[in-house]
């Protein structure tokens, strides 16, 4: 079994268990961000099955996206006003973003919990969570640049 269908078998019984139906679109979503590991928008999903279910709307998708993140099985990372990305690795981690095509990468490091605590101490707010995002330009687009 490689990496991804064994997290994508997890996230599946983990939804078994809140008492989510599995219906054929949301196995096939689940799979597309299994497989992909790309962050997708709601948008690129549609657009990769609209073929495989002629009758799902970006809503749909929309519509299982957050009962995905309501169990607990999928992030949504916000970037201000445009749309927002899915990543179905939902344990710590930190993003590389490509400066010219907008891809993510998962990056693992440990956890800098100690800028929460020194936040914490500075500030005196409540600390729940951090976000660090590495900004560069991806392999392809750096060989896309030479060429
Ligand atoms: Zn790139
Ligand atoms: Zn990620």
């Amino acid at each position: 079994m490689t990496m991804a269908s064994a997290s994508l078998q997890e996230a599946v019984s983990v939804l078994k268990s809140t008492n989510v139906r599995m219906t054929p679109q949301r196995h096939a979503i689940l799979e597309f961000l299994h497989s992909s590991m790309s962050h997708p928008t709601a948008d690129d999903i549609y657009k990769s099955l609209e073929e495989r279910f002629p009758n799902m709307s970006v809503a749909t998708v929309y519509n299982n996206l957050r009962v995905f993140k309501d169990a607990g099985i999928v992030k949504e990372l916000t970037y201000g006003d445009s749309s927002s990305r899915f990543d179905c690795v939902t344990s710590d981690h930190y993003h590389v973003i490509c400066n010219d095509c907008g891809k993510i990468v998962d990056f693992h490091y440990p956890g800098l919990d100690e800028v929460e605590t020194l936040a914490e101490h500075v500030t005196g707010f409540e600390i729940e969570d951090h976000r660090l995002e590495i900004y560069g330009t991806c392999t392809e687009c750096t060989k896309m640049s030479k060429q």
